[in-house]
């Protein structure tokens, strides 16, 4: 169907719907004023015999005399022939005065309804007829072959792992599948690259422990196996580097775990104050060359969330404490609710302090400071992407600050839990 035929169709509708509202309109007049002289002339009639003849019942005809130009007598007779006039030429001047009016009014009324309401019905049609003069469009639009044919064809030409290859019709019309297309292809290289460097930062991460043990044994297997002092000196290094390498393998697989969305949280109302003081207990019972403290609010602080992923997150930032602490050094826990309600837990020491240069990259994985490297620490570089992934998916924060030789300060704000 044409674009002319769709607005002649459209015109026909709303000629017929204007027609069909005069009508309406017309005899919604019409009888309203019937039912209306019915009422008034009735209720007339209906006073006068009562105050005439006393009873309805009475009555026997009714008839009209004179003109209204000059006198209208209204008469009743009652059966026993007696007639009764009335004066009714004022009452029958104001109702063919008052009907008058009436119909001047509503004449014009139909007349405004018949000037504009054709404008009105077809204003109120507009977005009926875009809607059809849309679907026609729609209709028309025909499945073209070739042009599905050359998008397939750009598609298959690109290759994943070139990283500047992306998706060419010159097809202006295929211009918006195009651009998602290659922002797909992009985002899936990012992932891509962010794998592969996580893979190989894991691989150079398990290279060095295991370069030590196969050290270690080597001199064992040539000069230790006699040596007392060589040979505990190596079970020491031996057992040290099997730890280290047992921390990383648990911390990569947490997250390849969460990466691969098979770390769910086991969300409850839980006690965040009984967390911090079963974690601070534990601290002080492992690590007895620092000093602990617990700050905590009176009240009891319920948190909402993971308790045991939120334990693990408290700890590494307990463990990073004291990693970087000297002996003898005090580290503090605080728990408490912020000025917005918010749980809050920190961790707080008089450390070594991150330089500035890196605090924005601590979160991230395998990154370590030089000064970190080059100390006995034996990190991973891990445990803060870890507590960061926890805190993100409780959709609450952690936030950093630190100054150089003065100590660090780690701060966890969960979500209000009320
Ligand atoms: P690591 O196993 O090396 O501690 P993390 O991811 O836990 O790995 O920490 C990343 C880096 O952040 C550390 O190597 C260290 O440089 C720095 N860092 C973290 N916590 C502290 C702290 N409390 N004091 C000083 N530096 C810290």
């Amino acid at each position: 169907m044409s674009n002319e035929s769709i607005q002649k169709k459209n015109s026909s509708i709303t000629r017929r719907l204007y027609g069909m509202l005069q009508w309406k309109l017309f005899f919604a007049f019409f009888f309203t004023d019937l039912l209306a002289e019915v009422c008034v002339i009735g209720g007339y009639l209906y006073y006068q015999i009562v105050n005439s003849l006393g009873s309805p019942r009475l009555l026997d005809s009714v008839t009209l005399e004179g003109t209204l130009k000059s006198t209208l007598f209204l008469v009743l007779t009652d059966q026993s022939g007696t007639a009764h006039a009335v004066d009714a030429t004022l009452p029958a001047r104001l109702l063919r005065d008052g009907t008058l009016g009436l119909l001047a009014i509503q004449g014009i009324c139909l007349l405004f309804s018949l000037c504009f309401d054709y404008f009105r019905v077809k204003g109120r049609l507009r977005p009926l007829s875009q809607l059809a003069a849309n679907a026609e469009e729609l209709s028309r639009m025909s499945f073209d072959e070739a042009r599905f044919q050359q998008l397939e064809s750009a598609i298959s030409q690109v290759s994943p792992e070139a990283p500047d290859a992306h998706v060419q019709t010159n097809d202006p019309e295929l211009q918006g599948i195009e651009t998602a297309l290659n922002s797909l292809l992009s985002q899936m290289r990012e992932a891509y690259r962010q794998q592969g460097r996580f893979v190989s930062d894991a691989s150079h991460e398990l290279r060095t422990p295991i370069a030590v043990i196969k050290g270690y044994i080597d001199i064992l297997d040539r000069w230790g196996k006699e040596d007392p002092q060589v040979l505990s000196e190596s079970i020491t290094a031996i057992k040290n580097e099997t730890n280290h390498m047992n921390r990383l393998v648990e911390q990569l697989l947490f997250l390849a775990r969460s990466d691969s969305g098979r770390n769910p949280l086991h969300t409850e109302r839980f006690s965040l104050s009984q967390m911090a003081e079963e974690v601070y207990e534990e601290s002080r019972m492992i690590d007895e060359a620092h000093v602990y403290e617990l700050l905590r609010e009176p009240a009891d602080i319920l948190a909402c969330g993971d308790p045991t992923m939120l334990k693990q997150a408290l700890r590494i930032l307990i463990d990073n404490a004291a990693k970087y602490t000297n002996p003898g050094d005090t580290i503090t826990l605080r728990v408490g609710m912020s000025r917005n309600y918010q749980p809050c837990l920190s961790v707080q020491d008089n450390g070594s302090g991150i330089q500035s240069q890196d605090v924005s990259h601590i979160f991230e994985r395998f990154y370590r400071s030089d000064q970190a490297r080059n100390s006995e620490t034996g990190g991973t570089g891990l445990g803060l992407s870890i507590a960061k992934w926890i805190i993100d998916r409780h959709k609450g924060t952690i936030e950093v600050v630190s100054r150089p030789e003065i100590g660090t300060r780690f701060t966890i704000r969960l979500q209000s839990s009320l």
